[in-house]
């Protein structure tokens, strides 16, 4: 969601003259768009803040000037301690603001005796009313914000309090950006919310829309050959939506869907509204519809409470389940969150260990899926250049890397690729001998 809301800021600074650069020690203005999701993260934002103020003087010895900004949830949540801890930052300005760029360089410019500008806001007219309908495509994929915030209130989440109240987008406007990205290249769209399968946008006749009537929606689009959506809340995996699975070709055949934890003690004490046995039914359903899904999910470790056995619990859902790849982390106190209160928060040390086997866990599983691609001719978007010269970078259906033998000319297509390695994180290939494109 951050790449997608960076790339919204790039459009509504280009009017006003600001363009990307690669060079940092140039840059008239550095944004470090930042995440608030667990302590690592946020904290980041402090030493990467200490970088860029000396690149700051460095241009002022120049005679130059370097704004600093600092957008997204930590601007969100910590807004006024940045502009404490760091007086150098011009900008702080959170998520549903940062439309209102212009107008805060607009203020900058105009003079900060009085310190940095502070915008965190929530306001009445959201972000997406006021940004351009048209922005430039990113390349041959794209992520496009439907939904955003959150009102499921884990009590680990920050998302809630940083993102606000969950809400959706009106239909309308999401396929016309899709349309636009579709007319310029774009073959692959990736929805993005917090809660993406919760999705429900009002259309101008009134009518409410579902993901699934959208994903049916977007699948009309010629050109459009791949669908995706993230990230999905268990409990909101509908009938429609399953069914869409089983029949919308374009709809890509991998799901991320956290689970969390394995033991109910905690999935309760989480507030997650799901049991085990619920997440894995609802697993089930999905391989149903679509046999060939790729699972993938998200994992927290050391939640407080957590005992051996609650963490067996977890191992045992991840046995059960089976996925294709997955993010695991360790429990991240977050201040204002009810879980930060609770007692028996987990040592660190445990928490580390836990995070290892569970790692060793699914990183084996993913290995296992990979390796099972051996041999297989998969449809390969092929999206960039590889690392080394002559080869592309490519996703198979299942979300899986894939590094492609392939000149240039096959940039921003969709190749037959032979699999001839599944490695841990990645899989090589060869074009098929056919070499003939795939239409989806
Ligand atoms: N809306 C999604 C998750 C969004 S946050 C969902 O409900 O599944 C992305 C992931 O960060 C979460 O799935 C969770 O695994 C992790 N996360 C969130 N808060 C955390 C915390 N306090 N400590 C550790 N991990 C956390
Ligand atoms: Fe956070 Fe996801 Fe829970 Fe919302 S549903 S509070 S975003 S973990």
């Amino acid at each position: 969601m951050n790449v997608y809301d960076s790339a919204r800021m790039a459009d509504v600074l280009a009017p006003i003259g600001y363009g990307p650069t690669d060079d940092p020690a140039d840059a008239d203005m550095v944004i470090i768009n930042t995440c608030h999701i667990r302590e690592k993260a946020a904290e980041k934002t402090y030493s990467e803040l200490g970088r860029l103020r000396q690149l700051q003087e460095r241009k002022a010895a120049r005679g130059g000037r370097m704004l600093l900004a600092v957008a997204g949830c930590v601007a969100q949540a910590e807004g006024a301690e940045i502009l404490a801890r760091a007086p150098f930052v011009d900008m702080v300005f959170g998520p549903q603001a940062y439309h209102r760029l212009p107008e805060l360089v607009a203020r900058v410019h105009r003079g900060r005796a009085g310190g940095g500008v502070l915008d965190t806001d929530f306001p009445a007219v959201t972000k997406f009313d006021e940004l351009p309908a048209a922005r430039p495509a990113p390349g041959p994929t794209a992520f496009l914000t439907v939904q955003e915030g959150c009102d499921k209130f884990c009590t680990f989440c920050v998302v809630p309090y940083t993102r606000g109240a969950e809400y959706g987008r009106p239909p309308e406007a999401v396929l016309a950006e899709a349309q636009a990205l579709v007319d310029q290249g774009v073959m692959e769209i990736t929805l993005l919310g917090q809660n993406v399968n919760a999705y429900h946008g009002t259309a101008a006749d009134g009518r409410s829309w579902s993901l699934a009537a959208l994903v049916g929606a977007l699948a009309e689009i010629d050109g459009l050959a791949r669908i995706r959506y993230t990230t999905s809340h268990p409990r909101d995996m509908s009938a429609d939506l399953l069914a869409a699975h089983r029949d919308c070709g374009k709809l890509m055949p991998y799901l991320h869907l956290p689970a969390q934890a394995g033991s109910d003690r905690v999935l309760q004490a989480m507030n997650r509204r799901y049991s085990a046995a619920e997440y894995l039914e609802a697993v089930a359903d999905l391989r149903a519809a679509r046999p060939d899904i790729a699972l993938s999910g998200d994992f927290i470790v050391g939640f407080p409470g957590e005992s051996d056995a609650d963490f067996e619990a977890t191992l045992a859902l991840v046995r059960a389940a089976g996925y294709a790849q997955a993010y695991s982390f360790k429990y991240s106190r977050r201040p204002g969150t009810p879980a930060a209160e609770l007692p028996d928060q987990v040592p660190e040390d445990v928490k580390a260990e836990r995070l290892d086997a569970l790692q060793e866990l699914l990183n084996h599983q993913q290995a296992t899926f990979n390796r099972g691609m051996e041999g297989r001719t998969l449809p390969v978007l092929l999206e960039r250049q590889g690392r080394q010269a002559g080869q592309l970078l490519g996703r198979s259906p299942y979300m899986q890397a894939v590094h492609v033998d392939a000149g240039p000319e096959r940039l921003g297509r969709i190749a037959e690729v032979e699999i001839t390695a599944g490695l841990a994180n990645s899989l090589a290939g060869r074009l098929a001998a056919t070499t003939a494109d795939a239409a989806a």
